[in-house]
């Protein structure tokens, strides 16, 4: 049964808000989530509420983060009253959430998190939760359909590039279902993706040096891997020799292992 959930308020589009309005799909992501009761799952735009509901009626206690200020009071009034909803105002691309869930839900040692993200931020909001993972335990993030497959593109896919890489150091990525525009007011002109994100242990990767070897590395498509990499570090030809890569291959060629070998063989050599 296809549940349709009506709203009158106008939408932003600056905010990037389609709102989820078909209740199978807001089921399915839910689903996806798989709270357990009482358990804390953060939600990031939460909007008109349509996974907050779901979550709630599921037993979770959620910790919403809403960048709109006009949507904060309506969540209130219509969540507050469960004992298990809070919303704050803020950018979730800046939000520490280690901190939140202290201060909100004490003695949550990690969270779930889930969220629909409009385009404008997905870059930003990734690179903020790959350093904010250590506090959650799953991921399950709706986005523009092609953010996921930049996201989940393999070695050799012209798609692989900085942000594939960055989010593969930082999770495991499982690409779950595509959502139509018919599921969203107002509707957006293309398709939308759902992936499972289960965050990895802390490692070399972690931090702005790695970003910035990755960016310097992905800095134009058509060049080598080597010739990315030779202004910001001389030492790239030697480290490449080092890490067994060939210097003509191109970036969006190098699996996970590879960028990371290749940043742990420039990590030791001195510059010249
Ligand atoms: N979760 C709701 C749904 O599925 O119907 C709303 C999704 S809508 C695509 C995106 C939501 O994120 C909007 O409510 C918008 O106001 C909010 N938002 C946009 N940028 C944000 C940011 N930087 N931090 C927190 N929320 C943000």
């Amino acid at each position: 049964m296809v549940e349709k959930i009506e709203y009158s308020m106008r939408a932003k589009r600056s905010l990037g808000q389609n709102f989820l309005v078909d209740g199978n799909y807001v089921s399915k992501i839910v689903n996806a989530v798989h709270p357990e009761k009482d358990e804390v799952v953060i939600e990031i735009g939460p909007g008109r509420g349509a996974l907050t509901r779901e979550l709630l009626e599921r037993g979770a206690k959620v910790l919403a983060i809403e960048l709109d200020r006009e949507l904060v009071p309506k969540l209130r009034d219509d969540h507050g009253l469960t004992g298990r909803f809070i919303v704050v105002e803020a950018d979730a691309s800046e939000a520490d959430l280690r901190e939140l869930i202290d201060q909100f839900y004490p003695g949550t040692p990690k969270a779930k998190l889930v969220a629909n993200l409009p385009y404008y931020i997905s870059t930003a909001i990734l690179q903020h939760l790959s350093a904010e993972r250590h506090c959650l335990s799953k991921l399950v993030l709706m986005f523009q359909r092609e953010v996921v497959e930049r996201i989940t593109a393999k070695p050799g896919s012209s798609e692989r590039g900085y942000l594939t890489v960055l989010v593969e150091a930082a999770f495991a990525v499982e690409r779950l279902f595509d959502v139509p525009p018919e599921a969203f007011r107002p509707r957006p002109k293309i398709w939308s993706s759902v992936v499972r994100l289960i965050p990895k242990a802390q490692s070399s990767a972690d931090g702005d040096a790695f970003r910035r070897f990755l960016s310097s590395g992905f800095s134009q498509k058509r060049k080598t891997i080597a010739n990315n990499l030779k202004r910001s570090y001389p030492e790239a030809a030697v480290a490449l020799a080092d890490a067994c890569i060939d210097p003509k291959r191109r970036a969006e060629t190098l699996e996970l292992s590879e960028w990371l070998r290749l940043y742990d063989a420039i990590a030791v050599h001195p510059k010249p």
